[in-house]
């Protein structure tokens, strides 16, 4: 599975590189990870037995700026899935116009079984293992899958025993230890303004559109708040407990609250409960992936009856489902455009703590907007001129721009 997640990566990159022209060893060039870290983690388990896993830290590309990229915690992690995850930070940080370069890291762990306690040893351990790769000027982590601002918290803690006080090291901090407000809505919010964008460019809107959202972890549970703000109608959730769909909308905040308290949707009856599956080939204009890669394949991708697909998971859509939806006339907002929203305000986030100076929520929210709206501008010059889907656009500006910068720094 994960060696499918790298292999379709590279199938993405090279059909920009062909449309680029690009010779194959600056292809090999590009898709090559700079560097592998991968160390063993044992720490005491609360059971008094010895608990022992793998971490990864995969650093792709640092031509543009510093190697930025979440960090996650799940039984799929493997070098494999975290090397596809890094590169795509690469294309997303050049898309989003962001000073920053690709990474992601990752622990092989069934996070549901781990208590607080373990999960802050673990997450130490880790940090013990890498400290010396990562920095506010070299590696930047963040959150992603079943991570979150208190984890970024610990990491934050840790490094400072080895290096001191640099709360640059790592972005989705909370905002009593110099995290930015907006931070944790950010990636959510994103994929809404990047549906607004789209839809706008169709001559459609938001107001009284139709959303279904596959995940309801931060991301999925901000883009359902967001989008029920501005006057869509959320029809249909799921987690890893199945899907729940109620045609007349979703009360999208109080299965928030539910989830919240229960840590997960298991047990609410706010909706009708369906198989999780079929929650990615219901009726509706607007379907949002915003759980784990590889969802959308051939084998369900024609069946998907959205008029849009904004992704806000990272990898979620297979080359084949892909060319099922250009097929079908199928908008995909590619995930290195849809959820660059948490790695933008972690740009933001970032630079607040290098000047020691903080901005409000509305100013992160206006800064954010502004930098989705003028990528969504740079995808579709890219589209036009080289009559390609809304990926390879993407993909299309990811690498020439990481390209650009390889050239003027020199071998
Ligand atoms: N994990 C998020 C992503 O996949 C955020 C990364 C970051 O902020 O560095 O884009």
């Amino acid at each position: 599975m994960s060696k499918k997640f790298l292999e379709n990566t590279k199938v993405f990159i090279e059909q920009a590189t062909a449309l680029l022209d690009y010779r194959p060893d600056i292809v090999k060039q590009l898709e090559t990870p700079h560097r592998e870290v991968r160390v063993e983690l044992n720490i005491r388990m609360d059971d008094g037995s010895i608990g022992t896993f793998i971490g990864f830290r995969v650093q792709h590309d640092d031509a543009r700026g510093p190697f930025k990229g979440g960090l996650r915690y799940h039984h799929h992690v493997d070098s494999e899935e975290v090397t596809a995850l890094a590169s795509l930070m690469t294309w997303k940080t050049a898309v989003a116009g962001v000073p920053f370069g690709g990474a992601k890291g990752g622990i092989q762990v069934d996070a549901s079984t781990l208590s607080d306690a373990e999960k802050q040893r673990l997450t130490r351990k880790f940090i013990d293992g890498i400290h010396d790769v990562i920095g506010a000027k070299s590696d930047i982590p963040a959150p992603d899958v079943n991570t979150d601002g208190q984890t970024m918290a610990w990491i934050f803690d840790q490094f400072a025993k080895y290096h001191g006080y640099e709360p640059g090291v790592v972005t989705g901090k909370p905002v009593a230890l110099g995290g930015s407000e907006g931070r944790t809505q950010a990636t959510g919010r994103g994929c809404v303004y990047a549906t607004e964008e789209i839809l706008a460019h169709e001559g459609e809107e938001l107001e009284g559109k139709t959303v279904v959202i596959q995940g309801f972890g931060n991301v999925g549970t901000w883009a359902a708040h967001d989008y029920v703000a501005k006057g869509a109608k959320v029809i249909g959730i799921s987690d890893i407990s199945g899907g729940y769909v109620r045609e007349e909308g979703i009360d999208v905040a109080d299965a928030i609250a539910y989830a919240k308290e229960n840590r997960g949707l298991e047990g609410w009856e706010g909706a009708e409960k369906i198989d999780g599956a079929k929650i990615l080939t219901m009726e509706c204009d607007i379907l949002v992936p915003a759980a784990l890669g590889g969802v959308l394949t051939k084998e369900n991708a024609g069946d998907v009856k959205a008029r849009y697909i904004v992704e806000g998971a990272n990898g979620p859509t297979d080359p084949e489902a892909q060319d099922i939806f250009d097929e079908k006339g199928i908008h995909v907002v590619p995930d290195i455009y849809a959820n660059c929203g948490g790695v933008t305000v972690s740009y933001f986030e970032w630079s607040q703590n290098m000047q020691h100076f903080y901005w409000d929520e509305e100013r992160v929210n206006q800064e954010l907007r502004k930098v989705m709206k003028k990528a969504f501008a740079d995808l579709m010059a890219i589209r036009r001129k080289h009559e390609c889907n809304l990926r390879t656009a993407a993909f299309v500006l990811g690498v020439s721009r990481v390209k650009e910068a390889l050239d003027l720094r020199g071998l």
